[in-house]
C-alpha cells in the first residue's frame, strides 16, 4: 500500500492512504535510507510504501520504502554533532507572513527566507498581514514591498487574518496543495490558520503547547487535512528556515532577478561585489535590481547580519 506520513513520533508514523484510512506504521529494520543522512529516515509529508503487519491488527503497518521526495526542509541540530533532521517533505508551497510592526519583519529576513525556499525548490508566497491596522505611510510601504517582490516573480497578497480580508485568496492558493506557514512569532500564523479552517485551531494549539512544554527535543511537525481539499504542515517553533550549508558562490543562484544578468558579467564566476563589468552592479545603478535585495545579497555573502528597515525614498 501507499500512503502519506501525517505525523511522526520518532518510532511510529501515522500514514494515511488515498482512501483516507490511517495506519500506524513502524519502519522495517533494513529500510534503505535514500538521499541525505538524517536523524529521522522518514519525515512528515513523505510518501511511503508499507505492508500490513502480521499481527492480525488491521491498523498496523511496516514501512518498506520511501517514494523519492520532490523537496524537503531540514534543520541542523545546534549541538556539536550538527546532525540533520528532516522537518517536512514534499511541500507544494510556503507562505511567509510579514508584518511591518509588532513584530517588525526586516527585509533581510524575507530575503534569507526566499533564498532558502529557492534552494529547497519550494515556491514561496508573501502574505503581508495586519493590513487592517496600518496607517497610510505603512500601507504605501506594503504596496512598495509587494511591487518589489512581485516584479521578481513572487506572489504577494495583503491580508488581514483578523478581519478575514483576502483570506479567500490564500485559500484559493491552498486548494489541492500541501502548504506551510512561516514568519516571526506574533505575525498572525495561528490567527490565519483559524480564519482558514476554524476546526484546525484546537489541534495546532495542542501541538504548540506540547512544544512549549519541551516534550519534544527535536522539531515536531504534523500534517492536517483542511476542511476543503488542501493540507497544511504545522511546524511549531519554526519561524523560517535558515540557510543550510550554502556556499557564498551559490547564493546568487537563488536571486531570480540575477538569472539573466549573470550571463553578461565579464567574469563567469563573478560574485557581483567589486568585479569590473558586472551586469548585476550595472542593473543596480540603473535601478533595475533593488538596492534592498542587493544589500541582503551582500549581507548573506559576508555573513553580516544587520537589520534595516527598507528606505522607501532612498531606493
Ligand atoms: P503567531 O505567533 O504568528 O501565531 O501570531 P498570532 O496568530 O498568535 O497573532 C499574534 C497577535 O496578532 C494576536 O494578538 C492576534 O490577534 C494579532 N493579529 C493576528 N492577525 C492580525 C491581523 O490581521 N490584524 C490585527 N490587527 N491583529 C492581528
Amino acid at each position: 500500500m501507499i500512503g502519506t506520513v501525517y505525523k511522526s513520533t520518532g518510532s511510529w508514523y501515522n500514514v494515511k492512504t488515498d482512501k483516507g484510512v490511517f495506519y500506524e506504521c513502524r519502519i522495517k529494520g533494513k529500510l534503505r535510507i535514500k538521499g541525505i543522512k538524517s536523524t529521522n529516515p522518514v519525515a512528515v509529508g513523505d510518501v511511503v510504501v508499507f505492508e500490513l503487519e502480521n499481527t492480525g491488527d488491521e491498523t498496523l503497518g511496516v514501512i518498506s520504502d520511501i517514494v523519492d521526495r520532490k523537496n524537503y526542509i531540514i534543520r541542523k541540530s545546534v549541538n556539536l554533532s550538527k546532525q540533520t533532521h528532516i522537518i517536512a517533505a514534499n511541500l507544494d508551497q510556503v507562505f511567509l507572513l510579514v508584518t511591518l510592526n509588532n513584530p517588525v519583519t526586516y527585509s533581510i529576513f524575507i530575503d534569507r527566507f526566499l533564498v532558502t525556499a529557492e534552494a529547497y525548490h519550494i515556491p514561496a508566497v508573501l502574505l503581508f498581514n495586519k493590513i487592517d491596522v496600518y496607517n497610510d505611510d505603512e500601507l504605501t510601504e506594503i504596496k512598495y514591498l509587494a511591487a518589489l517582490y512581485r516584479k521578481i516573480g513572487y506572489t504577494c497578497i495583503g491580508i488581514s487574518a483578523k478581519t478575514g480580508k483576502n483570506v479567500n485568496k490564500v485559500k484559493e492558493l491552498m486548494l489541492k496543495k500541501t502548504s506551510m506557514f512561516a514568519g516571526h512569532s506574533g505575525v498572525g500564523k495561528s490567527t490565519l490558520i483559524n480564519a482558514i479552517d476554524p476546526n484546525l485551531t484546537l489541534k495546532t494549539a495542542e501541538i504548540s503547547q506540547q512544544h512549549l512544554q519541551g516534550q519534544h527535543t527535536t522539531t515536531f511537525a504534523e500534517m492536517f487535512d483542511l476542511d476543503f481539499d488542501g493540507r497544511i504542515i504545522d511546524t511549531p517553533g519554526i519561524k523560517g528556515f535558515g540557510i543550510v550549508d550554502m556556499q557564498p558562490s551559490e547564493i546568487g543562484d537563488y536571486f531570480p532577478e540575477f538569472f539573466e544578468l549573470k550571463e553578461h558579467c565579464k567574469f563567469n564566476n563573478c560574485m557581483h561585489l567589486d568585479e569590473p563589468k558586472c551586469a548585476v552592479k550595472d542593473a543596480l545603478e540603473d535601478n533595475k535590481v533593488s538596492w534592498s535585495r542587493y544589500r541582503s545579497y551582500v549581507q548573506m555573502i559576508t555573513g553580516e547580519d544587520e537589520n534595516y528597515r527598507i528606505d522607501l525614498y532612498g531606493e
